[in-house]
């Protein structure tokens, strides 16, 4: 049952709540907090928001000269926080101050209106992420200052280099050995826990991933478009949370270590007619019972992949996890098993309407998950509306298909980097504009070219390696 506002009142006062700690999410997808008195909140602030908000020094947000913004918190968001006594916290939507209605740089606004968009043409879409991590147990970031430079320092309690005990996991070989070798099960277990009875998730899954040090998935039940978004932000919010009280670090960074699997943030999507029929379903289809809508919305998304790399994969180190030998993705094709594919139509049961998705492989944790989920739907929306043909699904491992091959077959390669992705979105991006304004898309390329431009002015400490004696 969802909750409303008398919910979160009766919950402040049951639990005899001090604070309240009120939630958005910028524009590159972090999530921030203001915290108030419980005594500020009433029934009419469901209404008029809180006008607490200095929105100048938000990424993404606004100038100096018009900052005052208004947080709207979402009754169904709230949530007792475990490891802060005496604290609510609530996810907030973010509007203009003086009554100028809804921000159009929030991200959530984009969800909304993607979620508006689809149902007035008669649709309805679910949204399933699967998130990795890794806990390490300290990460020294001494390459982060200028005048450093000689390289970073992860410590991780099974990485085998950091000679951590007798049962240590191997090489690439996490997925999955039992405990006692995964020494991160009871702090998984804690987070899941956590997620199930503070946050309401359903969780699916949790266990170790294929990289050695600590690395670690989540897997919650689908849910529809903004529903799932907010919960890739609480889920993360919760991982880095509990984490931290063990005295772990939890990162969601694509590719923290060279050499190892980075991470992803695959995305099981389907679209549904409003009445309830899983479109992409169609029992007679023999390869992989996907209907001719399904293979549109596949069509959708590979036709528009290299410029949602600009959002799935948003971040310069992004583009080190995209590369092949780890099970990432590096190629615009589709396939029923095949994990180089940026396109899985998970198969794992025959004849189960509500079971058929198509696994989208390409995102990662760093991406902002409003956007993310508005983009996928508006690339499989034009898709069907253009009947968009996926060209036929590609079983090889396309790694080894010679470039005339894959030439022939249609397949593209992704983005090699952030800018390179940018670039497609800047001359792709007509798909995004009835949901997306045209600000958000420009504030989100100049702020992303920004990143990549600092990034790219770094001497990396491995060019030392090898030029220093030039
Ligand atoms: N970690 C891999 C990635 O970067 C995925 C591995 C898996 O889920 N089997 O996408
Ligand atoms: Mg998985
Ligand atoms: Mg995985
Ligand atoms: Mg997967």
């Amino acid at each position: 049952m969802p909750k409303s506002p008398e919910d979160v009142l009766k919950l402040i006062k049951e639990n005899n709540l001090g604070w309240v700690d009120l939630q958005f999410t910028d524009l590159p997808g972090r999530l921030h907090h203001i915290t108030i008195p419980s005594t500020d909140v009433e029934l009419e602030s469901f209404k008029n928001g809180f006008g607490k908000l200095d929105g100048s020094s938000i990424r993404g947000f606004t100038e100096i000269f018009e900052s005052d913004m208004v947080l709207m918190p979402i009754a169904d968001t709230a949530s007792l926080v475990p490891w802060s006594a005496g604290v609510m916290r609530i996810l907030t939507d973010v509007y203009w101050g003086g009554g100028k209605g809804r921000f159009e740089r929030d991200p959530r606004g984009v969800a909304n209106t993607a979620e508006k968009f689809q149902e007035e043409r008669g649709y309805k879409s679910f949204f399933g992420p699967e998130l990795e991590f890794f806990l390490f147990d300290k990460v020294d970031l001494d390459v982060a200052t200028p005048q450093s430079g000689t390289g970073y320092k992860i410590h991780a309690r099974e990485s085998p280099w950091e000679g951590s005990g007798s049962f240590v996991i191997r090489y690439k070989e996490g997925y999955y050995p039992a405990p006692p070798v995964d020494k991160l099960m009871d702090v998984r277990v804690e987070i899941v826990d956590t997620l199930v009875k503070y946050f309401g998730f359903i969780i699916e899954a949790t266990h170790h991933e294929v990289a050695t040090a600590g690395q670690g998935e989540i897997d919650f039940r689908f849910s529809t478009l903004t529903d799932t978004a907010d919960k890739v932000q609480t889920l993360k919010y919760v991982t880095k949370n509990v984490a931290a009280k063990h005295g772990l670090t939890a990162t969601f960074m694509p590719k923290p270590i060279y050499g190892d699997n980075g991470t992803g943030m695959h995305t099981h999507f389907s679209l549904w007619s409003k009445d309830g029929k899983n479109l992409m379903f169609d029992p007679n289809d023999d390869y992989a019972e996907i209907s001719q809508t399904g293979r549109y919305v596949i069509g959708g998304i590979l036709h528009h992949a290299r410029a949602l790399s600009a959002i799935a994969s948003p971040s310069v180190n992004s583009y080190r996890r995209l590369v092949p030998g780890f099970e990432a993705p590096v190629y615009t094709a589709w396939s029923r098993g095949n994990r180089s594919a940026i396109i899985r139509v998970p198969s794992y049961f025959r004849g189960i309407e509500n079971a058929k998705r198509i696994e989208y492989r390409a995102p990662d944790p760093s991406t902002n998950p409003y956007l993310l989920f508005s983009a996928v739907l508006m690339a499989a929306l034009d898709g069907v509306n253009k009947k968009m043909d996926p060209g036929d699904p590609v079983d090889e491992n396309i790694y080894h298909l010679t470039p005339e091959k894959r030439r022939e077959k249609g397949i593209r390669e992704l983005p090699r980097s952030l800018d390179e992705a940018l670039d497609e979105l800047e001359s792709d991006k007509e798909f995004l504009k009835p949901v997306f304004s045209n600000s958000i898309i420009d504030t989100y390329i100049d702020l992303k070219r920004q990143e990549a431009k600092t990034l790219q002015m770094y001497p990396h400490p491995m060019e030392l390696y090898y030029y220093l004696d030039s």
